[in-house]
């Protein structure tokens, strides 16, 4: 008997796939992209059919495929070899990337349908009947619009086989569909007021306190009934006393609550955006594989331009995929393609990781059956199962949260080529701060460039100033973190009634606590970090492991009082800022006060309404937002990101400054950038000043050719760790000896050192750092890498490799 196998990927940390028999009953179902249920060792898992297998490894005794998943396989043939591609060039796990590409598990949820196409109806009925379907079956397919469930079919007694050759044909469909229960708002509950000092009579209310103020934020009634173990009445009448509220949520991404009423602007094009998007639509003319960066100014009117681009690939019948680097972007971004495309081509489906499993996985098939055709969503959308793919939009493309920080450790931005290049798409980078990557590509030809030199409607950009803060110092002898320039900018603001955004670095009230008689700091027990204090919440936090501790009344070390906080942080600049503005309406924004969905947009809507005259904040604020009358945009400080122990540190400060600046003046009224630095001549702040971008590249680019740095020379990180430190340190002893001999085969490789996060999370790092001019090069040693650690016997999760690294720490 010639029997049929397959190789499976399983998200097991193997760097295999594994090979199973399948069996007769399953022959019909399973294909290379479909999910199967196998056994493995004692258990059952789930994993990818990758390819048929011609046989077997030698003496194996081989298992039987107990059950498969899909009747149409998940992941597409252009998706398999993305994942075939990841795992190579991230030296990943190929089962752990096919598990980042497909959606929850939902079995118990999802239903198959079977629906007759336009074409099976049109088509006569002996062409289906030729195939043996059951008259009954073909009368109930053509009355049910919502078609027949796939068992319905089958009890009817057409073979499985049967319908998968009419839905080759395309005369039925067979869809994944997820049932949801209808959606209903969500209560939530939050505790009311901000500091864990508000009086409360019980336990049970102290814990009810930390819970929705420390540990989680605000929660759903239901999860909270459950996590806090309180009764619904005591819930009432907390509420009734006013420590807690409560409002309506619905979590469903298709059932945006400010999609009501909302219609997008349709301007005419102006005569640049015109010439950029004429040169996108000659490239889906020639309906191949391509990339372009659109470099529009801050204001230029990208979006404008992106939603055409989807629209006439959507009137090509094809499909989009629009990147965002954040979650709250998506909505924004879900939003106009609502608007624009939802009605007519009822498809616009949202992706990210803050949704629900049930929500991501009904999304995600509803991409698969075809059902949306716009997708809209952060990293992990470019796995989107969109067929007949014809343009991936990477908006804000130089985001470094593109990247993905754990396995597989991918560069979304750097799939959505390959991507592209799979499905002969285009792939548009918008940004108006490039990566030097994709810079360099653009220059070199490489990649088309798109230029908006000009913002929209003749507006200006900013003017950007300089506060030399050494400067300040000699004049006033003060050490404020607001100048008096600066103070007096935004009194001005308050006078005209217009708006101004201050940018802070840093959460937290202060970032450092010393002794001022030891000079001891403050550490995380974790990690080599300073603790940050937090006055609202009353202690220290350490922002890379969260752990937190009280805060001390003495020196820990020596004993003395003298304990001083040092540096600071959105918390306190917020404090001061109400003191010297009393009249103000100031609010803050940052990871601590935007803790939900709905805190993040009420106070972002409050600014937009004019509700509020100062806002303060930290990075969040410097994205994509379109306020209108922001005239003033002070940045405490431009030194922290500068001072960086990392060779992008230039970049990301010039990247952060020209896109903070962009959001004054986007409005009629004219803007002003006030950046304080103890580095004025520092050339990533002149030319932040200047906003002259492809200046800043020049240089910068001449920097990294001469440091043997990206773009020019491809870096790969290998950090070894574990929390007994005699272990790392021998480990890496021996990796070192397995990589100094091919120190200079067109490869340098620089370490062990100590990392310069010499301690994580209890974890003791060292550091290599690989350097090649040649990619492949890179990822070929980095594979025999793993294959020696494998060897000697070293864990998988001692030894972290990442191709491409964005963080160096
Ligand atoms: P960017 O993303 O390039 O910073 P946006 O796409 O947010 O800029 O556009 C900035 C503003 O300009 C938006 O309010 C948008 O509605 C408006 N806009 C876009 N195109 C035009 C145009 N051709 N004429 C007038 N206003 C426009
Ligand atoms: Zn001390
Ligand atoms: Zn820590």
């Amino acid at each position: 008997m010639n029997e049929k196998l397959c190789n499976v990927a399983l998200a097991v940390p193997l760097r295999t796939t594994f090979t199973y028999r399948v069996p007769e009953r399953l022959a019909a179902e399973i294909q290379p992209g479909s999910r199967v249920v196998v056994p493995f060792r004692k258990k059952s898992l789930v994993g990818v059919v990758t390819e048929w297998a011609a046989q077997g490894p030698p003496d194996a005794k081989l298992r039987e495929v107990q059950k498969c998943l899909d009747v149409i396989p998940a992941l597409t043939k252009n998706l398999l070899d993305l994942g075939q591609w990841i795992s190579s060039y991230y030296v990943a796990p190929i089962g752990e990337v096919y598990r980042a590409m497909l959606p929850p598990l939902m079995e118990l949820r999802a239903q198959q349908i079977v629906r007759i196409t336009e074409l099976g109806r049109s088509a006569s009925a002996s062409l289906l009947g030729e195939i043996e379907a059951k008259p009954a079956l073909l009368q109930k397919l053509e009355s049910a619009n919502d078609g027949v469930p796939l068992q319905t079919a089958l009890r009817s007694g057409v073979a499985l086989g049967d319908l998968l050759k009419l839905q080759r044909r395309g005369l039925v469909e067979i869809l994944q569909q997820i049932q949801t229960r209808k959606r209903r708002a969500q209560r939530i509950i939050a505790w009311r007021s901000a500091g864990t000092d508000a009086p409360v009579s019980s336990e049970k209310e102290a814990r009810l306190r930390d819970m929705l103020l420390l540990q989680r934020g605000a929660l759903p009634l239901t999860q909270l009934l459950k996590l806090g173990s309180v009764s619904r009445a005591v819930v009432e009448r907390l509420l009734r006393e006013g420590k807690l509220e409560a409002w309506e949520e619905t979590l469903d991404p298709a059932e945006d609550p400010f999609d009501v009423g909302y219609t997008p602007p349709a301007h005419t094009l102006n005569p640049e955006q015109e010439h950029a998007f004429s040169a996108i639509r000659a490239r889906f003319e020639l309906g191949e594989f391509g990339v372009q960066l659109l470099h529009g100014v801050t204001g230029s009117g990208k979006t404008e331009i992106y939603m055409r681009a989807v629209q006439d690939t959507l009137a090509r019948g094809k499909t989009a995929i629009v990147l965002v680097p954040e979650i709250a972007l998506t909505l924004w971004m879900g939003r106009q393609c609502r608007a624009w495309f939802g009605a007519r081509f009822e498809g616009v489906a949202v992706l990210h990781s803050a949704l629900s499993d049930i929500e991501r996985a009904r999304e995600w098939w509803r991409v698969r059956n075809g059902e949306a055709r716009v997708i809209v969503g952060t990293r992990s959308a470019i796995f989107a199962p969109a067929e007949k793919l014809g343009l991936v939009i990477v908006d804000e493309e130089q985001e470094s949260s593109y990247k993905q920080e754990e396995t597989p450790r991918y560069h979304g931005r750097d799939v959505a080529i390959v991507r592209a290049k799979l499905e002969n798409a285009l792939a548009l980078l918008g940004s108006a701060t490039p990566s030097l990557e994709t810079f360099h590509h653009a220059r070199s030809g490489k990649y088309e460039l798109l230029s908006l030199a000009q913002r929209v409607a003749e507006r200006s950009l900013p003017t950007v100033e300089i506060l030399d803060l050494r400067e300040e110092f000699r004049q006033t002898h003060q050490t404020s973190p607001i100048s008096s320039r600066l103070q007096q900018a935004i009194q001005e603001s308050l006078n005209f009634q217009t708006q101004a955004l201050i940018l802070i670095n840093r959460r937290g009230y202060s970032w450092s606590v010393i002794c001022r008689s030891c000079g001891a700091t403050v550490q995380c027990a974790n990690c080599s970090i300073s603790m940050t204090h937090h006055k609202n919440r009353n202690r220290l936090e350490c922002h890379y492991c969260g752990s937190v501790q009280p805060i001390p009344k003495n020196c820990y070390k020596c004993d003395s009082k003298y304990v001083y906080f040092f540096g600071e942080g959105s918390e306190q600049l917020e404090e001061r800022l109400r003191k010297e503005f009393p009249k103000a309406r100031i609010a803050r924004l940052d990871r601590d006060t935007a803790r939900t969905k709905r805190q993040y947009q009420e106070t972002l809507g409050a600014f937009a309404d004019g509700a509020l005259d100062i806002l303060v904040g930290t990075q969040m604020l410097a994205k994509g937002h379109d306020f209108h009358r922001v005239t003033l945009v002070g940045v405490i400080s431009a030194d922290s990101s500068l001072t960086m122990p990392d060779f992008r540190a230039a970049e990301r400060t010039f990247q952060l400054m020209t896109q903070v600046a962009g959001r004054a003046g986007r409005g009629e009224l004219p803007g002003r950038v006030l950046i304080q630095t103890f580095y004025p001549e520092h050339y990533a702040i002149q030319d932040a000043i200047k906003q002259d971008y492809v200046a800043f590249c020049e240089r910068e680019l001449h920097y990294r050719q001469v440091m043997a740095y990206p773009p020019f020379t491809s870096l790969a990180n290998v950090i070894v760790r574990d929390s007994n430190l005699e272990k790392a340190i021998t480990w890496s002893r021996e990796l070192s000896q397995f990589l100094a001999p091919h120190n200079g085969e067109g490869i340098r490789v620089l370490g062990p050192a100590s990392a310069p996060l010499a301690r994580l999370k209890t974890e003791y790092r060292f550091q290599f750092l690989l350097k090649s001019k040649r990619k492949a090069q890179l990822t070929k040693i980095l594979s025999s890498v793993l294959a020696y650690c494998d060897k000697k016997e070293i864990p998988q999760t001692a030894v972290l490799v990442d191709m491409d690294p964005l963080q160096l720490l």
